[in-house]
Parts: structure tokens; C-alpha cells; sequence
């Protein structure tokens, strides 16, 4: 089951096809990625200490290396700890110390900014820029890939703590296997002619989604600037055609107006994957609008990787079907290898149209928490994961999601869907970004308050958002007060962080005081 025999695989059929690109420069053969990798792999075990099942963070930027990186460390047989690369040093340190990585390959800025920080539980910081990063991947001793089971472990994954502190998601190489099977049959095909293109973080899903190109024995792409550039990744992937990536929706967005400025379609992109957090409905509407049928949807979190539900290519793109805007709206339905259930607190099914907790069962799902069985027993129950995400189903089975349980408001009695609230404001001209939380209020219990980001050159009154929202929702749904910022904070997927809001409204002095 190890991951690793993917790459040999694919490197015996295709020895002398693209692997590894930067830009449109090929860096590395099929042949050449698996050997770098094998004998990263042989490296790590023999001359570094790696026993199987030990963990070995990356803390840095994209990269080729990166995914040779991986692939190293899964032919040892070791357990990857992917480590967001926005983090602070000292976030990071904690997740290397909470994992036990024993060893990190790190970019180099990153690197020296980690060093202080670094848990004596980390011996060894590798720099994949470096000299010993090379002659590690270029020994003559190439090992096999260690023989994995289904149920070890091959990526720790940390939640990237939107809603708390980080937690390590043990996510094993049978899951992985599900994750990318369910891929090709589910939300899109993979030829050995695409190329996987790492617009996003390598720490987060778009990593993991190597896998099916590996297997498939596709082109990794890696943008040559590190910051997100539409302009960019629009002249590559004129270039180099038959282009896959996935896309926050925050990175949609970006895309779109890049793409109206300049009068193109993103020719050359076939599939954007978007997910990972809400894509509101005007936005997808218009992605379709200006750059066609090229995008599908995943629903899936960190505990059931990419994979819950999916709206295929057709059904995103099908504006002619009466149901369009509603499917649209949807996270669309159970991919093929989990069951999906919206139930009440007591576990029992909802009728349709009615909303309770998702839940989801199948091969992806992870083993549970990293050295936290209170958190995994309150999550994985009765061979369910309750993904904390409160949704319908309709009577055909599409999934349309509300909000995070945890993000739901709850005001004199009554609950409040965020993402309702932020819908109709966002229906304004005016408004360019919002965001809308709870906050206590002695009268309600909780009160809504959005943060919202004006177009710029405009400056909307909180009159003009009230009266819109009026002719929208319902009263009581209404935001209470507004608050007007210059930006959201956001993690590098362009999510935002209500955590944060919610610190930002604990801090300020009470309404009344103020
Ligand atoms: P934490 O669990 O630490 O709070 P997180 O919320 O960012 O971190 P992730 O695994 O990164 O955890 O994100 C998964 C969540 O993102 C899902 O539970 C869901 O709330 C949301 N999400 C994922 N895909 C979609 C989608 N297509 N539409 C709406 N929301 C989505």
C-alpha cells in the first residue's frame, strides 16, 4: 500500500516523460524523480536515523523538491508532517514538537527563522536547497519502498485551526489511495498527458492531490513565483496545456478578475478543482460566466481528505438545466467511496431539505486525532466522523452546506447561518469581501456583527447594507452592527480566520462602554 510504489510504478512505464517542472522548464524525468526520491528514501533510513513510521516535517515553500521530499519519506516508510509555510516559526515549532518530527526539511528562509525555535525532539534540519539535500537524492543505493499497510500512517496533517488550535489529522496510506481513486471517478479523469499544476500550498490539499498525477504518471508543475499570480499561471498554462490545479475560493476569485481584465478564458487550464471553504454563488456564477466549463467542486476537511462530496464538471457548467443555480449552490453529492448523512445531535437522519450535522463514513476517513483520543472519541463515533458541518440533503442527494456548527449564531433562541447573512451582503455592489460572526449580548445571547470590505472607491453606509439586507432575510437575521475594515484576516488558503474576528471584537471595549 505504500504510496511510493505509485512513483516506481509510473517511473517503469514512463521512464523518460516530465516529471518535475518549474515554470515550463522540465527539471526532472519520471526516472530521475524516482530515483532522487529512492535514494532520499535509502538516505533517510540509513544515514539519518528514520525508522519506519517516524515523522519528518516540511516546513517550506512550494517546490520541486518538496514533492521529492515527500516521496523520500514515504519510501522510507516515514510519515510526512506538512507544515503550512505561513505559519510563525514558533507555530511551527509547536506542530514539530506535537508531532515528534525527529527531522525537518525546511526552505531556507524558513529554515534559519525556525532554528531558535527549534524542539530538542528535532534533531536535524535539512535545507532543500542545499548540498546535503542533493547528495542525499543522488546516492547509488536505491531501497525499495518499505512495505506499508493500509492502516499506517502517511501524512499528519494539521488542520490549519480556523476554528481553535491545530490538530494532527492521521491520515494513512489506505486513505490516500481512496482519496485519489474516488478522484478520477468522481470529480475529474487524469491522462498522463495533464499537468498538476501547485498554484496553492503543497502544506494543504493540493499536495496531497499529487498523488493521482503520480499515479497517472502526469506533469508537477511549480509556479516559478511564490506569491498566488494569475497573470502567471495564465501564461503557463497556455504553454503547457492540459493544466489541473486546485483553487481556494479566494484564488477563483483572483483568477476571474484577472481573467475579465484581460479579456481571456484561461485557455489551456482544463480543470480547477475549488473548495475548502464556501464559493458563494455569485462568485461561481460569474467564474462560469467569464471562463466556462472548467471548474468542479470538492467538499471534503483534513479528517476525510478532499473527499465528501463532489459537483462534477458538467453540473457546475450546465446553465441551461432548470436546476442549475441551486445545484450551483450545493456542494454536490457523495462521492463514490463514503456514505453521507445529515443527522440530528442524536445521530438520526434528518428529513430531506432539513438541516442537522454531515457526517460521513468510508475508506478515506482518518484513523483519528494524533495523541488526542478526547478529540478523536468526539468526532469519530460509531464508525462516523462528525464533520462539525451543519448541511441538507435534498431528495436527490445534494448536499447544500449552512455553516460550521461551531459558526453558527444562535439570537434570541433562533439560529442564524452566517454564510446566509454573507450571502445577501455580498449581493451588493458595494461589497467587496464580508465575513459575519456572533458576538455575546446580554439582551439575545449572541448578536450578529459583519465585517465587511467595501469596493474600492466606494463607502457604503450601514444604512444602505441594512436596507439590503431587509429586502434579502429575514429581520432577525440582520447584522447588528457593522464593522468596516480595510482587509479579512485570512490563512494562506485565503480563509478566513472568525477566530480572529471574534478575538478582535473580545478585545475592543463593550458596546456600552464605548
Ligand atoms: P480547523 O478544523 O482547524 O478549524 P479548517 O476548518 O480550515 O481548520 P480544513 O480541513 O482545512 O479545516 O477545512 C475543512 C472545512 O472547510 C470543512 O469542514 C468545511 O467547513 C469547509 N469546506 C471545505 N470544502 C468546502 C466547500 N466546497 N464549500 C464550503 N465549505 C467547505
Amino acid at each position: 500500500m505504500n504510496l511510493a510504489e505509485w512513483l516506481v510504478r509510473s517511473a517503469a512505464m514512463r521512464p523518460d516523460e516530465p516529471a518535475l517542472l518549474r515554470g515550463t522548464s522540465v527539471v526532472r524525468d519520471y526516472r530521475g524523480f524516482a530515483s532522487r526520491a529512492a535514494s532520499l528514501g535509502h538516505a533517510l533510513r540509513a544515514r539519518l536515523g528514520i525508522a519506519p513510521g517516524d515523522r519528518v516535517a516540511i516546513f517550506a515553500a512550494n517546490s520541486t523538491e518538496y514533492l521529492e521530499a515527500f516521496y523520500g519519506i514515504w519510501f522510507a516508510g516515514a510519515v510526512a508532517v506538512p507544515v503550512n509555510a505561513k505559519l510563525h516559526p514558533r507555530e511551527a515549532a509547536w506542530i514539530l514538537e506535537d508531532s515528534g518530527a525527529k527531522l525537518a526539511f525546511v526552505s531556507e528562509n524558513l529554515g534559519n527563522d525556525l532554528t531558535p525555535q527549534m524542539p530538542a525532539s528535532c534533531r536535524e534540519m535539512i535545507d532543500l536547497g542545499s548540498a546535503e539535500f542533493t547528495s542525499a537524492c543522488a546516492s547509488d543505493s536505491l531501497s525499495a519502498p518499505v512495505s506499508r499497510g493500509r492502516d499506517d500512517m502517511a501524512w499528519l496533517f494539521y488542520t490549519s485551526g480556523t476554528t481553535g488550535k491545530p490538530k494532527g489529522v492521521m491520515i494513512t496510506h489506505g486513505n490516500v489511495h481512496a482519496m485519489a481513486l474516488s478522484y478520477f471517478v468522481d470529480v475529474d479523469p487524469v491522462f498522463s498527458s495533464d499537468a498538476a499544476y501547485y498554484a496553492a500550498p503543497m502544506s494543504h490539499g493540493a499536495g496531497l492531490y499529487n498523488v493521482q498525477h503520480v499515479l497517472k504518471g502526469a506533469r508537477h508543475v511549480v509556479p516559478e513565483s511564490a506569491g498566488f499570480d494569475p497573470a502567471e499561471i495564465f501564461e503557463d498554462a497556455a504553454r503547457l496545456r492540459d493544466v489541473h490545479m486546485f483553487a481556494a475560493p479566494t484564488m477563483v476569485r483572483r483568477l476571474v478578475d484577472a481573467a475579465k481584465a484581460a479579456g481571456i478564458d484561461g485557455d489551456g487550464i482544463r480543470t480547477i478543482v475549488y473548495g475548502g471553504g464556501p464559493m458563494y454563488l455569485a462568485d461561481i456564477v460569474e467564474a462560469v460566466d467569464v471562463m466556462g466549463p472548467r471548474f468542479c467542486q470538492i467538499y471534503g476537511q483534513g479528517e476525510s481528505p478532499m473527499t465528501i462530496t463532489a459537483l462534477a464538471r458538467d453540473l457546475v457548467a450546465s446553465r441551461s438545466h432548470p436546476r442549475w443555480r441551486e445545484r450551483l449552490a450545493s456542494v454536490g453529492i457523495a462521492q463514490s467511496c463514503v456514505e453521507v448523512r445529515v443527522v440530528d445531535a442524536e445521530g438520526r437522519d434528518m428529513p430531506a431539505g432539513e438541516t442537522g450535522e454531515v457526517v460521513v463514513r468510508g475508506a478515506p476517513v482518518m484513523r483519528g486525532y494524533w495523541q488526542n483520543s478526547v478529540a478523536t472519541a468526539a468526532t469519530l463515533r460509531d464508525g462516523w466522523l462528525w464533520t462539525g458541518d451543519m448541511g441538507a440533503l435534498d431528495s436527490d442527494g445534494f448536499l447544500t452546506l449552512k455553516d460550521r456548527s461551531r459558526d453558527v449564531i444562535i439570537s434570541g433562541g433562533a439560529n442564524i447561518y452566517p454564510r446566509e447573512v454573507e450571502e445577501a451582503l455580498l449581493s451588493h455592489p458595494d461589497v467587496h469581501e464580508v465575513s459575519v460572526v456572533g458576538e455575546p449580548d446580554p439582551e439575545w445571547g449572541e448578536a450578529v456583527i459583519a465585517f465587511v470590505v467595501a469596493r474600492p472607491g466606494t463607502s457604503p453606509s450601514e444604512k444602505l447594507l441594512d436596507g439590503h439586507c431587509l429586502d434579502r432575510i429575514a429581520r432577525f437575521k440582520r447584522p447588528k452592527t457593522y464593522r468596516f475594515v480595510e482587509a479579512l484576516p485570512k490563512n494562506n488558503y485565503g480563509k478566513v480566520l472568525k477566530t480572529e474576528l471574534r478575538t478582535m471584537l473580545a478585545a475592543r471595549p463593550h458596546r456600552e462602554d464605548a
